[in-house]
């Protein structure tokens, strides 16, 4: 049997997932200073850090109230776009965990799918144009050609981890078409995208704990 997530683990993730965050104020800050107004990691660092205090009863949902709970909080917490961004994924990534006590192989790929899709329908948005969207949509997409080619849960949670890093670090060449990059001269053009980058880190966070647990 494959790996099964249930609301409990996945209220591990996020305390782990706000560890890493928590830890990055400095290098995410520069980023955002760079090229849009520097508060970046200070609006997901504050809407992880509320997850964290409410973890105890995020831990007592269902997936799907969980989910939701998470969407609701990020969209209140969180200022800038990436709180708007952050709650629609989570809100649209709740619906594909109606009636789940588990979040398997298969499922994991719908919550992706569903985030990115939620992100680029609000965000207006897509994949190239500079924004958190091209660390999730390569992970997304790798996740889906790994199970349509059969491949090992440790070698897919892997290669999804792999490209929504190497998906960050391709922001830097990329000109922004959206968000506050496109406002520079030269359109970010040298520089991460600080959206990419955090998406990259919980999307590593969440690989690198569900690997632990195979
Ligand atoms: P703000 O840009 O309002 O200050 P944040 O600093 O919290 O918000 O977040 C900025 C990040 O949000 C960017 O680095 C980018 O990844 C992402 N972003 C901004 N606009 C969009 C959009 N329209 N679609 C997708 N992502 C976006
Ligand atoms: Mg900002």
């Amino acid at each position: 049997m494959g790996f099964q997530l249930t609301s409990k683990d996945y209220v591990e993730y996020i305390k782990l997932a706000y560890q890493k965050i928590h830890a990055s104020g400095d290098y995410i800050t520069e980023l955002d200073a760079a090229t849009g107004d520097g508060d970046h990691w200070a609006n997901i660092d504050s809407g992880f850090g509320k997850l964290n205090e409410i973890s105890e009863s995020l831990a007592e949902m269902t997936l799907f109230e969980q989910f939701k709970q998470i969407g609701k909080t990020m969209m209140s917490v969180i200022g800038g776009s990436s709180g708007v961004l952050y709650g629609s994924a989570y809100l649209a990534a709740a619906k594909t965990l109606k009636d789940k006590e588990v979040i398997g192989n298969e499922e994991l790929c719908g919550v992706l799918s569903a985030m990115l899709d939620a992100i680029m329908s609000r965000g207006n948005a897509q994949p190239g144009w500079k924004t958190m969207i091209d660390s999730l949509h390569p992970a997304a997409e790798c996740y889906k050609a790994c199970l349509a080619e059969g491949l090992s849960e440790e070698e897919t949670l892997k290669k999804v981890k792999q490209a929504a890093l190497d998906g960050a670090e391709s922001t830097r060449g990329m000109e922004a078409v959206r968000g506050r990059a496109t406002y520079q001269a030269d359109k970010g053009v040298g520089h991460l995208d600080p959206g990419a980058v955090t998406m990259s880190y919980q999307i590593e966070t969440l690989t690198d704990y569900v690997l632990s647990r195979l």
